[in-house]
């Protein structure tokens, strides 16, 4: 299937590593141009650097910088106009989740992921809503989890602050149309560098990286009895991207190996 995204321009939040990053490669892949920031300028630049000599540097714009602040967002949205003459699908990547319960987060831990959660997807969307709406083919894809809808309690405020953002998607969808579609991918469990933080940091460091992952999908009891890979969720988010998803709106697409349990 042609997902019709060659020669047009994808723009990936947190394009540097995980998902962010599979996406930005899938997406040049089918012929796209891609623009993707980070914060981390070091490991941009060299992803950049890999990237560029794969796919040729006229294909990419990378932008070291803050989602969560909103003159860098509207500077990145100018300089993709200049490069590439405007944007044809932001996919809004770039975050992280934060473990902690109830009675461990403070007031500020709270507004530090209401803020993370909510302006992560908000100054994007607002630095980049005229070149959408110019597209002619415009779309919103959010990174978002599972926990939107099978909140944890050992992850209290990122379940909460998820299911706002559905909320907030859901709202854009009605109030962007017909000029942008907007949907989401739900991701369950997927191996990237947060994973790989966490496998760093184990109780047992004599366990493998097979037995600790292979250990995890088990506890978690993940249907398909393993976690996705980062290219797995690119695949998903390429997709409701592309004009290819032409009337697909307002959705939601699990990625999770079959781990949720609600309908
Ligand atoms: P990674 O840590 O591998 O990648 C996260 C990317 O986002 C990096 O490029 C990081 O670069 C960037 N980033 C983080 N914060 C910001 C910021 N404020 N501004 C700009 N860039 C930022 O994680 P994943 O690929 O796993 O995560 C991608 C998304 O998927 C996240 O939103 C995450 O919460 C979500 N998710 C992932 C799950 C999983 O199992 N992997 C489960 C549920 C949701 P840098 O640090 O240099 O800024």
């Amino acid at each position: 299937m042609d997902l019709g995204l060659k020669g047009r321009t994808l723009v990936v939040t947190g394009g540097s590593s995980g998902i962010g990053l599979a996406t930005v490669r899938a997406a040049l892949t089918e012929g796209a141009n891609v623009a993707l920031c980070a914060r981390g300028a070091e490991r941009l630049e060299r992803v950049a650097n890999e990237l560029a000599s794969e796919f040729g540097a006229d294909k990419l714009l990378a932008q070291a910088f803050s989602v969560l602040d909103p003159q860098a967002n509207t500077a990145f949205a100018a300089q993709v106009a200049e490069r590439f003459g405007g944007c044809d699908a932001l996919i809004t990547n770039a975050g992280q989740g934060r473990v902690s319960t109830y009675a461990d987060t403070s007031d500020a831990d709270w507004r530090d992921e209401l803020e993370l959660k909510f302006f992560s997807q908000l100054h994007p969307i607002r630095a980049f809503e005229a070149q959408l709406r110019a597209s002619g083919t415009g779309s919103i894809t959010a990174v978002n989890s599972l926990l939107a809808y099978q909140p944890e309690a050992h992850m209290v405020c990122t379940s909460a602050a998820r299911a706002g953002v559905q909320s907030l998607l859901k709202s854009l969808a009605g109030e962007l149309a017909p000029a942008i579609r907007v949907n989401s991918i739900l991701v369950g469990l997927i191996d990237s560098q947060q994973w790989q933080r966490r496998f760093e940091a184990r109780a047992d460091q004599s366990q493998s990286r097979e037995e600790w992952f292979g250990d995890l999908a088990r506890r978690k009891a993940i249907p398909l009895g393993r976690l996705g890979n980062p290219d797995e969720a690119a695949r998903a988010l390429v997709f409701l991207a592309s004009p290819a998803a032409s009337y697909i709106t307002g959705a939601r697409l699990e990625i999770s190996g079959g781990v949720s349990r609600f309908v």
